[in-house]
C-alpha cells in the first residue's frame, strides 16, 4: 500500500483530488488507476472550505487549493489549476477559464463567448494551449509542483463530445481533430494535464509509496 509518513506514522493511502470538476477528476483516476492510491475528490468529503482562486497564476493558484485543502482534511492532497491560453485573447482566459462568461457559467456559456470572442479572427492567428499545473502537497506543507501544456488551435465551430470544458473547440492540428473527440486515454496521452501527471510521476521518482514530500 502507498503511505506517506508523517510524524513516522504512516498515513493514509488516500489521495485527495481537490476539485469538484468530473472531467478533471475522471482524467486524473484514469492516470493514476495503477498506483495503489483510493482516489477521492472534494464531493466525497464534503464541507472543504472554498478556496478563493485569486492568484495571478496557474501555479498560485494550484498551490493554494493543494495546501489550503492539505491542511483541511490532513490527507495528501493533489491539486489541478488549469485552464486555455488563446494568442489572438493577449492569453486569455488563463487563470480565469472556468468564470470566463461570468461567476456561475456553465461550458456552454464559456465556449459561446470564445466563439463570439474569435469571431473573425483569421486562421493562422487561432493558435492556443491548454496549461496545466499540479501541486501536490501533504498536511505539513510539503509540495511537489508538476506542469504540462499542448499546443493547438481555436475551432470555428464546437466537435466531439468527450472531455469537458473547452475540449471542443481546442483543435489538435496534426491529428484533424478536437480533443473533445478523443478516447480518454488518447487525450491523457498528449493533454496538458496528461503531461502534467506523467511530470508529477517522474518527480515522485517513480516510487508508488512516497515516504515524504521533499
Ligand atoms: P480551474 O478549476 O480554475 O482550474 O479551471 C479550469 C478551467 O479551464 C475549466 O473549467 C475549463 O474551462 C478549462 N480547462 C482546463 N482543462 C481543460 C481541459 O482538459 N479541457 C477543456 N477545458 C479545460
Amino acid at each position: 500500500m502507498a503511505h506517506l509518513e508523517r510524524n513516522g506514522e504512516a498515513a493514509s493511502s488516500e489521495l485527495l483530488v481537490a476539485t469538484t470538476n468530473r472531467g478533471k477528476f475522471v482524467e486524473i483516476a484514469e492516470a493514476f488507476k495503477d498506483l495503489p492510491f483510493r482516489l477521492l475528490s472534494l464531493r466525497d468529503v464534503p464541507g472543504a472550505p472554498e478556496v478563493v482562486e485569486d492568484g495571478e497564476t496557474f501555479l498560485a493558484n494550484a498551490r493554494k487549493k493543494a495546501h489550503q485543502t492539505a491542511r483541511w482534511s490532513g490527507k495528501l492532497t493533489l491539486a489541478d489549476d488549469s485552464g486555455l491560453v488563446v494568442e489572438a485573447l493577449g492569453g486569455g482566459p488563463g487563470v480565469h477559464s472556468a468564470r470566463y462568461a461570468g461567476e456561475k457559467a456553465t461550458d456552454e456559456d464559456n465556449r459561446r463567448k470564445l466563439l463570439r470572442e474569435m469571431e473573425g479572427v483569421p486562421e493562422g492567428k487561432r493558435r492556443a494551449a491548454f496549461v496545466c499545473v499540479l501541486v501536490m502537497a501533504d498536511p505539513d506543507g510539503r509540495e511537489v509542483i508538476a506542469e504540462g501544456r499542448v499546443e493547438g488551435r481555436i475551432a470555428r465551430e464546437p466537435r466531439g463530445d468527450g472531455g469537458f470544458g473547452y475540449d471542443p473547440l481546442f483543435l489538435i492540428p496534426s491529428l484533424a481533430k478536437t480533443t473533445a473527440e478523443l478516447p480518454l486515454t488518447e487525450k491523457n496521452a498528449l493533454s496538458h494535464r496528461g503531461l502534467a501527471l506523467k511530470d508529477l510521476r517522474g518527480k515522485l521518482g517513480g516510487q508508488l509509496t512516497p515516504k515524504r514530500l521533499p
